[in-house]
């Protein structure tokens, strides 16, 4: 029979699998536009649908941990059509920063503001419709790649390849004898992590959404794959207030600002250049990635690089 300690030795085992099934539901939460927390539909609707996102003193507990704060006092702002850069350790908050967005949770402290109205009393459905959301391991369903791109929308045919062309899915697709009623997953074809990419940015597009919240890949992709993913991104982002949990150099360093986000306080803010020239925080993580090898691209690896 099984004591406490092995009982206990067990449950941690599960831990991590339990997170990561946690982070898996959150992204098909996502995907089905259902929402665990936040449930006051009816809210106002704010039009034109503005895109300034202040956060505001915000700090956060998960429901499931209430032990542990794991946003505190979380001040900044997304200019419409700037682009905010998340960037810090493992853990710091910055995927919690994206829940929070996404109203996937309530802030216990603090407002997030969405045009100067606190989210709060907003519309959920309506603000989603407004604001996508492009995860590192995107979840494609088992069926075809037209229903993966428009999950749920009345996209017209023109639109669906529209939006596939933009994000460099297009070709591809076209290649399969059945083109865009090529079947994936488990019975149907298997795409490369790149070509999964491609599919859930022509999903973003679909939406033509005001804001686009991005967590760029960690893995290294074939170089072909990453300039096609890479491009597809940087055209989804034009006109858009982006905030991208920004993993390559290439990204901060184009970004309007970077927030280094650190046990679940902001420690650094500036643009790349900036930080740089702080020699804080910041600089010490982008030698550490460069010793580590985790930043990938060349353009990665020449920190002084006026562009890639
Ligand atoms: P990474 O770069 O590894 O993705 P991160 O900066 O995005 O990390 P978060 O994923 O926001 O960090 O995690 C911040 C803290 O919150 C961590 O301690 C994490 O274990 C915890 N956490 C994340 N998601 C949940 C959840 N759904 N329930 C409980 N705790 C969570």
């Amino acid at each position: 029979t099984m004591n406490v300690a092995m009982a206990f030795a067990f449950l941690s085992s599960l831990y991590g699998d339990f997170m990561k099934a946690v982070g898996a539901s959150i992204s098909i939460f996502n995907l089905m536009d259902r929402v665990p927390e936040v449930t006051n539909e009816g809210g106002e609707k704010i039009q034109p649908f503005p895109c300034q996102v202040d956060f505001k003193n915000v700090s956060f507990t998960y429901p499931s941990r209430p032990d542990t704060k794991v946003l505190k006092d979380i001040t900044f702002s997304m200019k419409p059509g700037s682009v905010v850069a998340l960037v810090g350790p493992s853990g710091g908050g910055k995927s919690t920063i994206v829940n929070l967005i996404e109203r996937f949770y309530v802030p216990d402290t603090g407002n997030i503001m969405l045009g100067g109205v606190n989210m709060a009393g907003l519309d959920p459905q309506w603000f989603r419709k407004n604001i996508s959301m492009v995860s590192q391991e995107p979840v494609l369903f088992a069926c075809s790649i037209k229903d993966n791109i428009t999950y749920g929308t009345d996209a017209t045919d023109e639109e669906i390849e529209d939006a596939a062309r933009q994000s460099n899915a297009h070709e591809f697709i076209t290649t399969f004898e059945e083109g865009y009623d090529t079947l994936v997953g488990e019975r149907g074809v298997r795409l490369s992590g790149g070509q999964k990419q491609r599919v859930a940015i022509a999903r973003a597009l679909i939406m033509n959404p005001s804001i686009l919240l991005l967590d760029e890949a960690t893995s290294a992709l074939d170089a072909e794959s990453e300039h096609l993913v890479k491009e597809a991104i940087d055209r989804a982002m034009e006109g858009r207030t982006v905030l991208v949990i920004a993993h390559r150099l290439s990204t901060v360093r184009n970004a309007s600002e970077v927030i280094v986000i650190n046990k679940g306080e902001v420690a650094e803010r500036g643009t790349h250049e900036e930080l740089i020239n702080k020699g804080g925080v910041y600089k010490k993580l982008v030698l550490r990635q460069l010793s580590a090898g985790t930043l990938t691209t060349k353009a990665d690896i020449n920190i002084n690089a006026a562009d890639d």
